[in-house]
């Protein structure tokens, strides 16, 4: 399928449900073939990457920042990133708030929830996450919208549902007090299930644009 019929398709199956278009390792573009088929939001999992892209590109794009964050390249998306999926350490929201200070800016960011089996798969767990709500009025210039996860690279069905499951209850608890709007979780193979769990953000690459190459 071409990736305009793609977005297309994918847009009436999610209907509410806001698709994020991963277009980490792929040309710019690939990118405007989405843009021109209606897509304005576009994640990418490299700061530097994201800020070239963003150079070239129509700048009514919403930029997603979906990857784990090294916090010596925020100054690199201070400026336009739309939303910061990965937000998982206290450090990263210090300096996200100093350059979102110094941008005059308020920058939306999703706490990165650890619910995955894989030691590998970053994120907080949920002490630390309680600890980090606690410390948010310190934060003057960055906005905590919600929760991001990934779930288990497994094809057993009900170990991705009961994280996600897990993820979107861990979320209902502070979503009314926080003011919470946003619900980061599925990707291409597992969407489906994300939604049926109350997901309101996916986060879609390969099904897209086909299969990544890192050679
Ligand atoms: C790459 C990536 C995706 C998209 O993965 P696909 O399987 O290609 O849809 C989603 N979320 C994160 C955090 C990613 O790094």
């Amino acid at each position: 399928m071409s990736i305009a019929k793609s977005i297309s398709t994918y847009k009436e199956e999610l209907g509410k449900v806001q698709l994020v278009a991963v277009s980490k390792t792929k040309p710019s573009s690939d990118i405007l073939e989405a843009y021109n088929a209606g897509q304005r939001h576009f994640g990418e999992n490299k700061i530097q990457e994201m800020a070239s892209k963003f150079e070239e590109l129509p700048k009514d794009i919403c930029w997603h920042m979906i990857g784990h964050i090294q916090t010596n390249k925020i100054k690199y998306m201070a400026p336009f990133v739309h939303l910061v999926h990965g937000v998982d350490r206290r450090k990263v929201l210090v300096e996200l708030n100093k350059q979102a200070v110094k941008h005059h800016r308020v920058i939306n960011c999703l706490l990165q929830v650890h619910i995955a089996k894989e030691e590998t798969k970053f994120g907080l767990d949920r002490e630390e996450l309680e600890g980090i709500i606690s410390e948010l009025t310190e934060f003057s210039n960055v906005k905590v919208v919600g929760l991001m996860g990934m779930a288990t690279n497994t094809k057993d069905e009900e170990v991705v549902n009961s994280e996600f499951a897990a993820l979107k209850a861990l979320y209902d608890t502070h979503a009314d007090t926080c003011g919470w709007t946003t619900l980061s979780m599925g990707m291409s193979g597992d969407y489906k299930l994300a939604i049926q769990n109350g997901s309101t953000h996916v986060r879609i690459g390969s099904a897209i644009f086909g299969a990544r190459n890192y050679s």
